[in-house]
């Protein structure tokens, strides 16, 4: 009898192990070219030729490097996404993403982010569940004067999309909550300053999310990197890492390596980890490249072997896990600060505003004595440093610019991605619906008061952007039947997920699917239920 002939593994286009070759277009186009070399491509021809002249490999590959994607053409219904090429959904206008490290800005940064708004994106602005803010309607003859507005005031769009460590997350009350151990600001800095825009992490296999945050506002769990305050008995205030959290198809939430890292140090650890992706991650299948898989293939004590012994040179000290928070901490209303000024939390409609808000904003802030706002990782926003005599006047003004500090619970705990109206890849609208949805539950839920936040996230496709799967109701777009057995907006239900105490994915429950008309009843009915039969202080993830 012949030999059974040995199966071959194929490698997973692991560039350490010799797996140099691109193994899919996207790898192939990063290995043409670094997708940072785009922007002279966009100052020198493209921006002075027009929207034509834009080699195709850049236009729906390189550009994100600057954080510009093209948007969704108008008209072209969501069960049709997954049938048309690429080039069939690219309208001539961009989105462009400004990244926010930290959530941080100046009541000056943000006026000018408004402005740019009001003057190159009909006033359009969407603060995301990453703290970034997102323009439409960009037209490429517009972008160098964007930039060199944004620049002039420190803000940048570098690897605000693409392949590229995105933006850093940080808590939005860094630096002047009583309740954080540590700030991790200077951390967030450093990262920024050494090594956003530089080649050395210009080519990942993936998208690489980082959260560095004091205490637990900032969903650590589902972020490739995490560095959560915590205090180690001998060494003090530092951070716990996590790695290998995402969301989207396949998700996971991130484990604890079990070290204890100095603030000093969390640049160096966050180099380290970036770069045992860079070299080690999976190239090969584009569904199977972020960090998440790595991890899991290795498990955790693998991946600290090779973080200390191959990158840092060094042992990590082991640390304690940092004592999980009772409940989402959202910063939502007024807050006292460490040094007795306050900070009010507001809560827009679904990270919907304008830059036209975002003036506003900026000047109620400064009317209330403050130079200082942050946007939040649940598309919120907080003004600090407001003294007790400036409260009631701040938040009546931020209630008139549709941000409201008193929100009802339906209000503060919905979160939408940007969907169909913009984005190529929606099935369904979501904005616009959890606006109204939000409305309608208002109405509905008017005699319904929780204690425990109930959140719920409505997402355009299975990507996950607006964390579907950590909701406690979680909803996922797609086109389901009506009672007419009509193709329709809808959504698939993940019932009881969470993060902190709760953390895990929720159940997907089969054919449990909504109408996207169908959704504020539904939801009606699953909180009426939930109130009803709740037992004890029992949450809704439970
Ligand atoms: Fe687009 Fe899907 Fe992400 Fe929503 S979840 S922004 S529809 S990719």
């Amino acid at each position: 009898m012949p030999p059974t002939p040995v199966k071959r593994k194929r490698g997973e286009g692991q560039w350490k192990l010799g797996h140099r070759e691109p193994l899919n277009p996207n790898e192939r186009t990063k290995r043409d070219d670094d997708g940072l070399n785009v922007r002279a491509r966009i100052e020198n021809i493209y921006a002075k030729r027009g929207f034509d002249s834009i080699d195709p490999a850049d236009l729906r590959g390189r550009m994100r490097w600057w954080g510009l994607y093209t948007q969704r053409k108008p008209g072209i219904d969501g069960g049709r996404t997954a049938a048309l090429e690429p080039e069939e959904l690219d309208d001539r206008y961009f989105m462009l993403r400004v990244r926010i490290d930290g959530g941080a800005l100046s009541t000056d940064q943000l006026r000018v982010v408004g402005e740019i708004s009001q003057d190159h994106a009909r006033d359009t602005a969407d603060i995301t569940d990453r703290q970034n803010i997102q323009y439409h309607w960009i037209e490429i003859e517009d972008v160098p004067a964007i930039w060199q507005k944004l620049e002039a005031v420190g803000l940048l769009t570098t690897e605000a999309c693409g392949d590229t460590p995105r933006v850093v997350l940080g808590s939005p009350v860094a630096g002047i909550s009583a309740d954080e151990p540590i700030d991790g600001t200077p951390a967030i800095r450093e990262i920024l300053d050494r090594y956003i825009g530089s080649p050395e992490f210009s080519n990942l296999p993936r998208k690489f999310k980082t959260a560095i945050s004091g205490q637990q506002d900032i969903a650590h769990e589902v972020n490739d990197v995490s560095f959560v305050g915590v205090v180690h008995p001998e060494h003090g205030p530092g951070f716990d890492l996590w790695v290998g959290g995402g969301l989207s198809t396949n998700p996971k939430i991130a484990q604890r390596l079990g070290t204890w890292v100095a603030l000093e140090d969390v640049p160096d650890v966050w180099a380290g980890v970036i770069s045992i992706f860079r070299d080690y991650g999976y190239r090969r299948l584009r569904h199977r490249a972020r960090i998440k898989f790595l991890v899991a293939d290795w498990g955790v004590e693998k991946f600290r072997q090779v973080l200390e012994d191959e990158y840092l040179g060094r042992k990590l000290a082991d640390g304690p896990a940092p004592e999980i928070p009772a409940q989402t901490i959202d910063h939502i209303g007024v807050h006292k600060q460490k040094d007795g000024r306050n900070y009010v939390g507001a809560a827009s409609a679904s990270g919907r505003v304008s830059g036209s808000t975002l003036i506003g904003l900026a000047k109620a802030a400064e009317a209330a004595g403050s130079r200082r706002v942050r946007l939040t990782p649940y598309q919120k926003v907080v003004v600090l440093d407001v003294p007790d005599g400036s409260v009631a006047s701040l938040s009546a003004e931020l209630g008139a610019l549709g941000l409201q500090v008193e929100p009802s619970p339906w209000r503060r705990s919905t979160m939408a991605c940007t969907g169909i109206e913009f984005c190529k890849l929606a099935i369904v609208e979501t904005k616009e619906r959890a606006i109204r949805l939000v409305e309608d539950l208002e109405k509905r839920l008017a005699d319904v008061h929780p204690d425990v936040p109930i959140s719920i996230h409505l997402n355009g496709c299975p990507n996950a952007c607006a964390r579907t799967q950590v909701a406690d109701i979680g909803l996922k777009g797609m086109i389901v039947p009506d009672a007419e057995g009509n193709q329709v907006e809808g959504f698939q239900v993940h019932l009881g997920g969470g993060l902190g105490l709760d953390a895990g994915f929720g159940r997907k429950l089969r054919g449990l699917k909504v109408t996207s008309a169908e959704l504020g009843e539904y939801v009606e009915r699953l909180v009426r239920r939930f109130v009803e039969q709740r037992d004890g202080d029992e949450r809704f993830a439970q």
